[in-house]
């Protein structure tokens, strides 16, 4: 790939680091029942590891300039299909409903600048078993902070409402072609079967309303809602409406979203 022209608006940074390559596969157990989606599979460095030992995998790759990199790479396999456009713009339920298989997993080194809309995207129309994807450093950090850290936002109790979120491992700049100006850190989120949301549209406005504003407090925050309701649970579990959203755990939204009407 010496000759290739990266594209840094696709944020094309490709891995170049085997011990890297080889960690991330190890990492999840992808067997003949699982169906693995690539987003940006880029020359196929995890790909060429992936497909073989999957049933099926599907690989989103935008630009088409890697088609006969990727196929080349892919030669020996034809458990696989290559769709060459932007994954945000893919009907992928419609994708999925030709093949059968007993999980999905996601796998993936994702572009820099979609990292969000990409696994919001995966978790509303997809809700895959497990998602092991690599992300900035810092966006690391967000998706797996814990109540009661900086990080901690509304992001965090989205995903941790749904899967157990895991920082895996730091991976230094240095592993990517080209060099970005940031680490990175895989991270593993596995489909949490504990929490049980009723209705996903309350559980979302809740949370978006009660981090508005970051400074103020939960009484300010969600003045259009029962207060009376929020706060009768929120005392529950020892916390009340001076709190900020910041502060309380993933199940206590989950529990007031559930109970709010
Ligand atoms: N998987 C390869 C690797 O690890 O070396 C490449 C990873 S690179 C960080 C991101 C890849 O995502 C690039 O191949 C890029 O072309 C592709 N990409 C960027 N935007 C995309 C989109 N909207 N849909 C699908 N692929 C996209």
């Amino acid at each position: 790939m010496k000759e290739f022209d990266f594209k840094k608006s696709l944020g094309q940074n490709f891995l170049k680091d085997s011990n890297i390559i080889n960690k991330i596969i190890e990492s999840i157990d992808i067997d003949k029942d699982t169906l693995v989606i690539e987003i940006g599979p880029g020359s196929g460095v995890l790909s060429k590891k992936i497909v073989p030992l999957s049933g099926y995998s599907l690989l989103y790759e935008i630009d088409s300039r890697l088609k006969e990199v990727l196929y080349s790479e892919l030669s020996e396999n034809n458990n696989y299909k290559i769709i060459f456009n932007d994954f945000l713009l893919q009907d992928i339920k419609a994708d999925l409903q030709n093949y059968n298989y007993k999980k999905v997993y996601v796998v993936a080194n994702l572009p820099y600048y979609i990292t969000t809309p990409i696994i919001t995207k995966l978790i509303k129309e997809v809700f895959p078993d497990k998602i092991l994807v690599m992300v900035q450093d810092e966006v690391a950090s967000r998706l797996s902070a814990k109540e009661g850290s900086k990080k901690y936002g509304m992001i965090s109790v989205l995903i941790g409402s749904k899967y157990d979120v895991k920082k895996l491992f730091k991976v230094s700049r240095n592993c990517f072609i080209p060099v970005p100006y940031v680490d990175s850190a895989v991270i593993s989120l596995v489909k949490n079967k504990k929490n049980k949301i009723k209705t996903d549209s309350i559980f979302e406005k809740l949370i978006k309303d009660a981090f508005k504003y970051k400074r103020k407090n939960l009484k300010n925050n969600l003045k259009s809602y029962d207060l009376a309701k929020i706060d009768k649970i929120l005392s529950n579990y020892n916390y009340s409406l001076n709190n900020r959203a910041e502060d309380i755990p993933v199940c206590v939204y989950i529990d007031i979203a559930n109970n709010l009407f």
